[in-house]
């Protein structure tokens, strides 16, 4: 029998075959990966994970659920169920007791979509601290339009500063659309799969931690042009001329810009602000 889904956890059932085979063809599994699964509730993606690939260490913050999942899923050389709240725990902590389990390479997950912004960034990390040993890949299912934010394209009316800073650090890809009723109880929003592919940064930021005050101020009002919202750190007359160096329309607005020209304009700013 499926538990009663409890509110404050975010809890849906994932019930469609169909979108759980999409989850798992996205991961693109091999039998050598660990894999790390966040909220693997009554373990309906667990079950399918466990025996395709090395090791699923999964973190579940309800007792009662994971009382439950030890009991089906029984006690398996691969699997480590951890109790706990995810945001807070330290992973590498926590899997320094248990030794035969190496440190996962990739993530496949549904998560609880109200800690979305947190899971995303606890993985990635931020544009100033990236995470120094980024997973191969994370395949997670998410609100649709949380979803459109991370995977949009400069010029488009999502693109925004999420979809900048975790762009900055990752390629995102849209999977595939999974629609409310492929949950029970089904959520109020759509969901979508995406999966996110850690790299280098090209080109790199040479002040990283100016990149993000920038974006942060770019974006801060929406409507208004970049030059603008910079006004407190640049001279509009001086960024007009550095936005056409940039051979950018010195009229944009912050989502206008894509990563790459972020990225060269705080770098061509960082400059004049040493000169
Ligand atoms: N993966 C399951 C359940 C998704 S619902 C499925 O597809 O059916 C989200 C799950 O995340 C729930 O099991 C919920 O209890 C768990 N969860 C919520 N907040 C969490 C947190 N902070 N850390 C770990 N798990 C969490």
């Amino acid at each position: 029998m499926t538990p009663k889904a409890r509110k404050q956890f975010g809890q849906h059932w994932l019930r469609s075959e169909k979108a759980l085979n999409q989850i798992i063809a996205a991961a693109k599994l091999q039998e050598g990966d660990r894999i790390l699964e966040i909220g693997p509730g009554t373990g309906i993606l667990t079950r399918q994970l466990l025996p395709l690939v090395q090791s699923v260490v999964a973190v579940e913050i309800d007792r009662d659920l994971c009382e439950l999942l030890a009991k089906k899923l029984g006690q398996r050389e691969n699997f480590l169920l951890l109790q706990g709240d995810f945001l807070e725990m330290d992973l590498n902590a926590q899997l320094a007791h248990f030794p035969t389990f190496q440190k996962p390479n990739k993530v496949v997950a549904n998560i609880p979509y109200n800690i979305t912004g947190p899971i995303l960034e606890k993985l990635l990390g931020t544009i100033s601290q990236p995470n120094p040993k980024p997973f191969d890949s994370i395949v997670l299912l998410v609100q649709k339009e949380v979803a459109e934010r991370l995977y949009a394209q400069s010029g488009s009316k999502a693109f925004g500063a999420l979809s900048v800073r975790v762009q900055y650090l990752a390629e995102v890809e849209f999977i595939c659309n999974v629609p409310a009723k492929a949950f029970s109880p089904p959520p109020k929003v759509d969901s979508m799969v995406v999966r996110l592919r850690p790299r280098d940064t090209d080109p790199p930021a040479h002040d990283i931690k100016y990149l993000e005050t920038l974006i942060k101020l770019g974006f801060s009002s929406k409507r208004k042009m970049l030059r603008n919202n910079l006004r407190s750190v640049i001279d509009r007359d001086r960024l007009t001329d550095l936005l056409e160096e940039l051979e950018v329309n010195p009229q944009v607005r912050a989502e206008d810009l894509s990563v790459a020209k972020w990225v060269e304009l705080s770098n061509l700013l960082r400059n004049d602000a040493r000169r």
